[in-house]
């Protein structure tokens, strides 16, 4: 199952990949994820990176390409993947097709978040990242059970830089021109999934299983035909 998660930052791409990842079996990877996790290394990427995402622009597609490739080769995602946060132009989105066509692979389907822009930058706010793990919060709707501390590795919580509202509302502006026109490249391809980003985290899943067609059988999760 190839899949990939669209949807302005703060719509739940990377809570619902996380959801899907334990219903399907394959791995989640995050674009987002995997650049932060350069810029902590202080790998020359990393460096190179943190300055396009504390302004909440795009980084460059050499830079961003170059780390996709490398996990997409990696094992466990032979199988399949939920992308989360990748391709985030059309021109991503056609590298990503010919990467794949070049391994005789192909995405089974893309499911886009919708969400008004006052509820992300509401949902965006409160968010808090764990600085050890990465593990995700909300002050409102999933707060952590210690203040400020992580409930998986007790490691302590932060506001990412880019999670300030001016960086957000510019966030939102690059989604509205660069990655928005990604809805009708991949309706055109016949694979868009629309679900609505409203409610708690477990609605929009039974929402986006059931855009899906995910059948649970004994053998495990798979699309119906
Ligand atoms: P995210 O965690 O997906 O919200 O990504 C955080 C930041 O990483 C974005 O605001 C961008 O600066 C950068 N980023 C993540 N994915 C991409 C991508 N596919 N192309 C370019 N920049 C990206």
């Amino acid at each position: 199952m190839r899949l990939v998660m669209l949807g302005p930052p703060g719509a739940g791409k990377g809570t619902q990949a996380m959801l899907l990842e334990a219903k399907l079996g394959a791995p989640q990877i995050a674009s987002g994820d995997l650049l932060r996790s350069a810029v902590r290394s202080r790998t020359a990427l990393g460096v190179e990176a943190k300055r396009f995402m504390d302004k909440g622009a795009l980084v460059p597609d050499d830079l961003v390409l170059q780390l996709i490739d490398d996990r997409l080769r990696e094992p466990d995602a032979a199988g399949g993947f939920i992308l989360d946060g990748f391709p985030r132009t059309v021109s991503q989105a056609e590298t990503l097709g010919r990467m794949l066509a070049a391994r005789k692979q192909a995405l089974d389907k893309v499911v886009a978040i919708v969400l008004p822009d006052e509820e992300i930058i509401k949902r965006i706010s409160g968010r808090r990242t764990c600085k050890n793990c990465g593990a995700m919060y909300h002050l409102i709707f999933d707060p952590p059970r210690n203040h400020n501390l992580c409930n998986k590795c007790n490691g302590e919580l932060y506001q990412r830089d880019d999670d300030a509202e001016d960086t957000v509302r510019m966030r939102l502006q690059v989604y509205a021109g660069s990655t928005r026109p990604l809805l009708d490249y991949y309706g055109r391809l016949g694979l868009l999934v629309q679900v609505e980003g409203t409610g708690r985290a477990d609605e929009v899943q039974r929402r986006i299983v059931a855009g899906l067609g995910v059948t649970e059988s004994g053998s495990g999760a798979g699309l119906k035909p």
